[in-house]
Order: structure tokens, then sequence, then C-alpha cells
């Protein structure tokens, strides 16, 4: 299969954790497997992250793991068969487990009388219901008026748009599965409903302190974050732009222009940066996408996207292999395309010890564009020069040979790279003529392509890239 420059990750659940299903996903372009904790108990995703290795292994491929958190989604507890809220009528919210009905529910968010004020919203099953409060005893009751009513099932979503909430963006299940999912090493931490950047900086600690090398995907789908996205964009080390719950907490007519912003600011700061939600929504039962969510994906490809996401279509979905086959057509498509390549963007964040750096980076796109490369090769321990050069899109796919083992998995998410283990330190001029060897070996580039090569000179001098080189092979 040809290779493609954006990133699928499809997440996983009854619907995609047989050995069958996951190894045809990654066959078929899958390149980072999502584990969702607000669903599925800790064995479970420890099994599927045997199987995703077990398939790696057999297939040679490097599969990232996003091990998402809840974060503080707040829910309804059970509610009888058919409870439907009237518009205009009286709807009681109280603090507990008890089953609701169609004049009150409960929630088992403890804080929620206190969080809420007078003459705020309150939107339950993904805004499809709009309540709005009109008093709160600031204890364990908050009685509310329907604006728009409906059919309220059990254990749906609860939005607060307007309310500052005191839950922290990690809960205390969220610290438990934190703990479990650096266990399992994965490459990912997704940190849901952050608000600032302290948040991800909180994170960050929490990983270093478990000895752990795992990023964090910040998701953004509250107002707040939305208010501080430079702020969050330079503490993270990816963005996933999480339109569900994103569309609810933000006018829905607001996500696309979002999308674009959060999207650009991303490649500036040479962070991947993922569209999720909804991508092809009606696949969950269907056997083609719609058109309109043909178009969505394509255009998240041409706004440049690093990755895009599958929810429900791969976890409970009917079709987890044929949506990615389908996915993964459109991407490719629109990779046809000449100007979603060398967007030369200019480098955001600066910092004058990158400084060599990233300018060896963005020449070698440059390089890349005028001969017309087919691929870039990078050297690297921490990733650095891969990210950077993936910010700039060259038309040349992004091969980084790596002593770090740990980063590989990590880069599955970034746009156009696949990486390589690789610890031998010769010499420079050595690792240039094996690394252009291995690639004519993998079939990654043949005779008379033009390879661009960033790397360090002495080799020893790991961690700044100083050195461009062009060959032929
Ligand atoms: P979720 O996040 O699937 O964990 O809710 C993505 C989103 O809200 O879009
Ligand atoms: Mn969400």
């Amino acid at each position: 299969m040809s290779a493609k420059f954006t990133k699928i990750i499809a997440t996983v659940g009854p619907a995609s954790t047989s050995p069958e299903v996951l190894e045809g996903m990654i066959k078929e372009g899958v390149n980072v497997i999502r584990l969702n904790f607000s669903h599925g108990d800790h064995a479970t995703h420890e099994t599927t992250v045997q199987r995703v290795r077990a398939v790696d292994e057999k297939l040679g491929t490097h599969t990232a793991l996003l091990a998402d958190m809840q974060g503080p989604k707040l829910r309804v507890g059970p509610m009888a068969e058919g409870a439907d809220l009237k518009a205009g009528s009286a709807f009681t919210i109280r603090v507990g487990k008890e089953e609701g009905n169609s004049t009150e529910a409960w929630t088992n968010y403890v804080h929620f009388a206190e969080d809420v004020k007078a003459g705020e919203p309150v939107l339950l099953d993904d805004g499809k219901l709009k309540l709005r409060v009109e008093e709160t005893n600031g204890k364990d009751t908050v009685r509310c008026t329907v604006e728009h009513g409906g059919i309220l099932s059990s254990r749906k979503g609860l939005n607060l748009p307007s309310t500052d909430i005191s839950l922290p963006s990690l809960t205390e299940k969220d610290r438990e599965d934190l703990a479990f999912a650096l266990t399992l090493g994965v490459d990912w931490i997704g940190l849901s409903f952050v608000r600032n950047a302290a948040d991800v900086v909180d994170l960050k600690a929490r990983i270093e302190a478990a000895g752990s090398h795992a990023r964090v995907v910040a998701k953004v789908e509250k107002p707040e974050a939305v208010a501080d996205l430079e702020g969050i964009v330079e503490a993270t080390d990816a963005v996933m732009i999480a339109r569900g719950d994103l569309g609810v907490e933000v006018p829905m007519q607001q996500v696309p222009m979002i999308q674009k912003r959060i999207i650009g600011l991303c490649q500036r700061s040479g962070k991947p940066v993922i569209v999720a939600t909804q991508m092809m929504e009606s696949m969950i039962d269907s056997i083609a996408p719609t058109r309109a969510e043909v178009t969505d994906v394509a255009n998240a490809v041409l706004d440049g996207a690093d990755a895009v996401m599958l929810s429900g279509e791969t976890s409970v979905g009917v079709h987890p292999i044929e949506v990615i086959k389908a996915m993964r057509s459109i991407v490719m498509e629109i990779e046809k395309e000449p100007h979603i390549f060398h967007r030369n963007v200019a480098f955001m964040s600066d910092t004058p010890e990158r400084h060599v750096t990233d300018a060896i980076c963005y020449n070698a796109c440059d390089l890349a564009e005028r001969v017309e490369a087919s691929a870039i090769v990078t050297m690297t321990f921490s990733g650095y020069t891969a990210y950077k050069v993936a910010s700039q899109r060259p038309k040349a796919l992004i091969y980084v040979f790596t002593g770090n083992r740990q980063i590989m998995g990590q880069l599955a998410l970034c746009w156009g790279v696949e990486a390589f283990h690789y610890d031998k330190m010769i010499s420079t001029d050595h690792t240039i003529s094996d690394v252009k060897t291995l690639l004519q070996r993998e079939g990654k580039v043949k005779e008379g392509d033009y390879v661009i090569h960033v790397a360090s000179m002495p080799i020893a001098e790991a961690g700044m890239s100083n050195m461009l080189k062009i060959s032929r092979i």
C-alpha cells in the first residue's frame, strides 16, 4: 500500500478489539489506536495494547497508542424509559444516583448545585435538550425550565458551557486511569476538557513523576480553552479539536473556524493536530459515508490536519475496517492536490537554542521542493526535527532514524513521518550511506530519487542539527 501523509486514528471498542479487526484496520492505514477510558475496563485496555503490539510485531508497523482520559464529563444518572421533557415545563436536577423521569433527573456531580447560577444554560445529550437554571439551593437541588425538550435517556452527557466547573481537568478516576495507562507504555495521553495551559503543565508533571515519556494531547472542547489557545498550544505536545463536546460548549456554527485557527496555530508551533468526531458518523451503521462527511474529511486534510480521527465509527460501528478504507481513499485523493504541500509557515517559538536546527529544517523543505526529493531523512533522538520538518508540510515523506524507541510510536501521529530504529554512531557519512541503503531495501526510495538528509556533524553533537545534504539513490 502506498504511503499517505495524513494519519488516521481509530478509537477501539467492542467492534474492533479482536486481533483480526485490529490487524485489518492497521493494514488499511490506521496509525494510532485510541483507548477511550470513558468506556471499557482496565483489563480490556490491557488486552488491546497487547494485541496492537502483536500486530506491530507481525507487520513491522509502529502504531501509536493514545490513552484518552474521560476528564470531568458530567452525566445524568439512570432515566425511566421514555422520559419526555416538555418545552416550557419545570425540570429539577438533583445530586445523587436515583432514577429520573420527565420532571427530574439526578447527576453524580456533587458540586453541581454549588457551581451553577440562575440564568445559566444546562445542555443535555450533546445539546439536543436545553434547560435554563431558575434557582439553585447551592447544595443539592437545581430548578430549571425546559427550553428545548425531548426524550432524555440514561447516562446522557450534561454540559455547562457558561459555568465555572470546580472539578479539576484530571478527576480521581482519571488519575487512576493515567497511572494504569502509563504502566501499559502508551505513547500519548489525551487530556479532556482542558481549560488552560496550567492543566497541561500539571498533567505533564504527573507523567514525568511516574517516570514515563508519554506525551500530551490537549483536547480543546471548552470555551475557556478556545480563549487560551496560544497558551495551551505552547504547553502541550499535540492538540485534538474535540468537535463533539466543543460544538455543545460553544455555538456549533463557530466550530469550523475554530478548527482552522487551531490547525494554523499548531502548524506554526510544530505541534501535531487532530480533527476529531463525527467525521464518518453515518458509517456507524451504513456501508458508505454521506457526501458531507467525505467533504469534511477532505477539508480537514486541506486545512492541514496531521491526523483525522474516528470514534463510534470504529469502536461500535458495524464496518470498522471499511470505514478506514473509505477514509484512506479520501485522504489520498486530497493528497494529490499540490497546494496542500509547502505551506511555508513561519515558526512561532523560535528559541535561541533551536535557532540553527529550525533554520536547517526549514531549508530542508525548501531544498526538497526545488529538487523534487522523494524523502527527507532526519536523525533525531528527541523527535524535534521530525515535528519541525513535518510542520512545513513538504511533498517528500519524512523518514526518521532514531536510537530512541520511545519516540517511534509518538511520531506515528505526526504528518508524513515514518520512524526507523537506528543506533549506529560511526560517522555522519557512514550513517548517510547506511540509511540510503536501508530506505531502498524497504522500497521507500528508488534509483534516481533525491533524498535530503538532516543531520548533525560531528555525529556526537546529537541534539543540534547543523547539516543538510542532497544525495541521489
Ligand atoms: P470524546 O472527545 O469522544 O472523549 O468526548 C472527543 C470530542 O468531544 O469530540
Ligand atoms: Mn469530548
